[in-house]
């Protein structure tokens, strides 16, 4: 059985060639730069004032206080469109021109009107360009602002909206099918007859997709049957990647595997040796992908973000979308029968001393119920059966950690 570190390896070596598409500012947050983006045009695109206060000549208040001439004034967006003389001031606000012939700007709390508000007392001196940003100070224009393979957040947003890019050439996602399997299935709004269950995989997955920044088409529920089976992946193939839950392990009912090979798809992971998770399984045919999640609730959310986020993640253009791993103290015992690597339900935090994890209570690869008290999984390694309050371990926070800490 191949470790978890092979499986990614296997994985990163199948992720298909990346689509580019042109998309609208007005969408383009999460996504990945295709292209550089230059900046259009100087920023600042003059010289700025960062300060409310009065344009002077350094050199006129050197030996402040001094009293100035107020000559005009400049607002943002409207400057004061002549030069200033010396032995004079102007009145300027954040974000203003600053006048030809000024190189400094002292702010309003520097400075004191006369009684007549004609003059102005300059209490303090100032450097050449104090409180100004320079024309082109923070880009030049055909300058690279925004580098390909870069994710957009909302200060690139901005950016594209400074240099006026309304279109963008992006990573294309991938599109996605969730399937669902097992006879013993019925969908959250049907009530359970004996023996059923409702599945809870499909809706979690889609919330993993979704904090990918990926949606998904949600094909249903199949029987656990192979020609009903077959079918309902023929259409989900319609997709650039399917992902299946159930149906993956060694029981009599489990057909996913053989319904790969037959539609021609090459298994190149069966089995990992990861807990939970043992029997995901990844399948590719072309640019198709397939991954067959273990059914079992943390099973599945355990595998999609240890092996398919990684995949789509990369899809999407994205260099490391491999949740972040930490090492921290773990802060009680904990055991774990020995063979796979284990990853274990906790409560991580921060301290000025480090990062620490609590162990959660859980029932087990079925128990999603326990999981929600979770914000990252912390790595049991593969050798060891215990291990003791204070140890270091990895720990691998989880999507949502952000939303469980608030
Ligand atoms: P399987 O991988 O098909 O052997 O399923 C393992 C366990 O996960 C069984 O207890 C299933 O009932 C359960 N299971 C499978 N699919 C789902 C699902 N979509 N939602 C909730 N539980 C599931
Ligand atoms: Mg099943």
């Amino acid at each position: 059985m191949i470790s978890v570190e092979e499986a990614q390896e296997i994985l990163l070596a199948n992720v298909p060639e990346r689509r580019i598409e042109e998309i609208q500012l007005q969408s383009a947050l999460g996504r990945v730069t295709a292209e550089d983006l230059v900046a259009t045009l100087d920023i600042p695109p003059f010289n700025r004032s960062a300060q409310d206060g009065f344009a002077v000549r350094a050199a006129d208040v050197e030996n402040a206080p001094v009293d100035l001439d107020i000559a005009g004034e400049s607002r943002a967006g409207k400057g004061m469109h002549f030069r200033l003389q010396p032995g004079k001031a102007s009145v300027i606000m954040t974000g203003a021109p600053v006048p030809e012939g000024a190189d400094a700007v002292q702010s309003i709390e520097l400075c004191q009107f006369s009684d007549d508000r004609n003059k102005i007392r300059i209490l303090k001196s100032v450097r050449v360009e104090g409180n100004i940003a320079a024309k082109g100070s923070e880009a030049k224009a055909g300058e690279v602002v925004i580098p390909s393979g870069h994710r957009i957040g909302p200060a690139e947003l901005a950016v594209l909206a400074i240099f006026g890019y309304g279109r963008i050439r992006v990573y294309r996602k991938p599109s996605v099918a969730i399937l669902a399997t097992g006879d013993e299935l019925v969908e959250f709004d049907q009530s359970p007859g004996l023996d059923q269950i409702r599945n809870s995989n499909a809706h979690c997955l889609a919330g993993q997709l979704r904090y990918l920044g990926l949606s998904a088409d949600y094909l249903g529920i199949v029987a656990d049957d192979k020609k009903k089976l077959k079918e309902k992946m023929l259409l989900g193939l319609e997709r650039d990647v399917l992902i299946l839950t159930g149906g993956v392990s060694m029981g009599e009912y489990d057909f996913v595997k053989d319904v790969f090979n037959d539609l021609g798809f090459k298994i190149l992971i069966n089995k990992v040796s990861i807990k939970p998770g043992k029997p995901t399984v990844f399948a590719r045919r072309g640019d198709r992908l397939i991954f067959g999640l273990p059914g079992n609730p943390i099973s599945t959310l355990i595998t999609f973000e240890c092996f398919v986020r990684p995949v789509l993640g990369r899809l999407c253009g994205m260099k490391k979308p491999e949740l972040p791993k930490m090492k921290g103290r773990l802060l009680a015992d904990a055991t774990h029968t020995p063979g796979r690597t284990g990853y274990m339900p906790g409560w991580a935090f921060w301290e000025e001393d480090g990062w620490k994890v609590n162990p959660l209570r859980w029932k087990g690869s079925a128990d999603i119920i326990g999981f929600t008290k979770a914000n990252a999984a912390y790595i049991f390694p593969k050798e060891r059966d215990s291990l003791s309050r204070g140890e270091t371990v990895e720990i691998m926070l989880l999507p949502d950690f952000m939303v469980r800490c608030q």
